[in-house]
């Protein structure tokens, strides 16, 4: 496994590959790996000649400095997990090779909307953030296939959208959000959950399986308001609970029983803030 911190190098390895006729998969994460990451680096194996994982926790798309600060960073055991799982190279930029100073890296990204719910009202210039480091990953790497997960599902949607206005040929693959055995979606942030948090949190999972089992045509604010309350009871502070619609994320008041809709949670457990989702 080849270890990049710098483009140039990385460019002219992957473009060496891509001359011998190999397709390149991408997997970008901010590391603390877990094996919802791990699954990512596979499907790319399985799906591509040669996998490369960048590792960058991008300062850009945190809107709490405190939440960027306190990110988790594990590299070493990340660096044993990704080659013990293959992966023919990572790349750890730093800030400055991201971003070098001086130059200007605000551009921002007609989202058609996708943006400001959800995610994007709770977290302001979060996926500008997201679009500004993935424009750039993405230029850089230039994969035939990029590698993303379902947990992350309103993040998905942005990405798909940037792929559509940046115009690269790069094809998304999104793949089903990996779970503890006790219902919980792995995250990095779940490393700064205590054990008897990590029992706290499962509530979510149960409450998007309520939904999933629940949910009927008609008006679905009761729906959400117990799914809040219940959450609340359960300790935590609910940012949102939504039913939206799968390709725009507009939300779901009345359904129809046709319309394709997902569930999404986001909420702190303490100072942890979890999101998930589920297909309905
Ligand atoms: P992150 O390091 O949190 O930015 O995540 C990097 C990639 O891994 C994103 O595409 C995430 O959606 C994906 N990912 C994170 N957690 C999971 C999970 N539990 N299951 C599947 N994919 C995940």
């Amino acid at each position: 496994m080849i270890i990049h911190s710098h483009i140039s190098p990385l460019q002219q390895s992957l473009e060496n590959e891509r001359f011998q006729g190999k397709t390149i998969g991408f997997v970008p994460t901010m590391g603390a790996l877990h094996e919802g990451h791990l699954r990512l680096i596979d499907a790319s194996n399985q799906a591509s000649d040669v996998t490369v994982c960048s590792i960058f926790v991008n300062p850009k798309q945190f809107n709490d400095p405190k939440d960027f600060e306190k990110y988790p960073n594990r590299i070493g055991a990340d660096l044993e997990m990704l080659y013990a799982r293959e992966a023919a190279a990572v790349f750890i930029p730093a800030v400055d090779e991201m971003y070098p100073p001086g130059v200007a890296f605000n551009k921002t990204y007609d989202l058609g909307g996708l943006d400001t719910r959800m995610e994007g009202a709770f977290r302001p210039g979060h996926f500008q953030g997201v679009c500004q480091v993935m424009d750039r990953l993405l230029h850089i790497v230039n994969a035939d296939l990029l590698f993303m997960g379902q947990k992350d599902f309103q993040q998905c949607l942005v990405i798909r959208k940037l792929l559509e206005i940046t115009g690269l040929k790069t094809k998304l693959e999104i793949f089903p959000t990996v779970r503890e055995t006790s219902g919980l979606a792995m995250s990095s942030r779940n490393m700064r959950l205590s054990a008897e948090q990590k029992e706290q949190a499962t509530l979510i999972y149960k409450i998007l399986m309520d939904l999933k089992n629940d949910l009927r045509p008609g008006d679905l604010a009761s729906l959400k308001r117990s799914a809040i309350s219940e959450l609340t009871n359960g300790g935590f502070k609910v940012d949102y609970v939504e039913i939206a619609d799968t390709e725009n994320l507009n939300p779901i008041h009345y359904w129809d029983g046709k319309q394709k809709a997902v569930a999404v949670v986001a909420a702190f457990l303490g100072e942890v803030r979890l999101i998930d989702n589920m297909l309905l």
